[in-house]
């Protein structure tokens, strides 16, 4: 068992400049498949040939590619929150993002703007995201908490490669 201070410190091993890179990673993978379900889904709907259903089949379809769709933007509306988007702008981007090649936009945008995010800190980000594995390697304990930088014997207190004082669960963790 932890106790929420413990847990509050362990979240707090991946948030950089602000942002909790994990949970950015997490819902980035969330939305990049979602999208590829869906994509793939109203591909096979409408592609010429496809078999042509009864109309109550058809109403199914239909409200499934509108399930996915919504859960496409409410997932690109969670990564835009873990982005820290001003407030204002996402309520803008949300509404817009009823018109279907808004949406698109919108989650390219976003989606590029994590991946940067998490390059930014070391991560190797590919076209599905990075995985949660990848994230906690690389970002876990013992990293510098503004550029990721491995702190692993680190006696001086201070990141040897931005010079950002280390935080002191790091440095009790390296007396223990
Ligand atoms: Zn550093």
């Amino acid at each position: 068992m932890h106790t929420i201070g413990e847990i509050s410190r362990m979240e707090a091993q991946f948030v950089r400049d602000g942002v909790d890179l994990r949970l950015l990673a997490r819902r980035q993978r969330m939305v990049l498949w979602l999208f590829l379900g869906s994509a793939v889904g109203e591909l096979l709907l409408f592609a010429p040939g496809a078999s042509r259903l009864t109309a109550q089949g058809a109403v199914v379809e239909v409200m499934i590619m509108l399930s996915v769709r919504v859960a496409v933007i409410a997932g690109t509306v969670l990564v835009l929150r873990a982005l820290r988007t001003n407030v204002m702008l996402l309520i803008a981007l949300t509404v817009l993002m009823i018109l279907p090649l808004v949406n698109l936009l919108v989650l390219l945008a976003e989606n590029g703007r994590a991946t940067k995010t998490l390059r930014k800190a070391g991560l190797r980000v590919g076209l599905m995201g990075v995985k949660d594995e990848e994230v906690v390697r690389l970002l876990g304990a013992n990293r510098c908490r503004k550029c990721s930088y491995d702190l692993t014997g680190n006696l001086t207190g201070v990141c040897p490669e931005c010079g950002v004082p280390i935080a002191a669960p790091m440095a009790r963790g390296l007396a223990g």
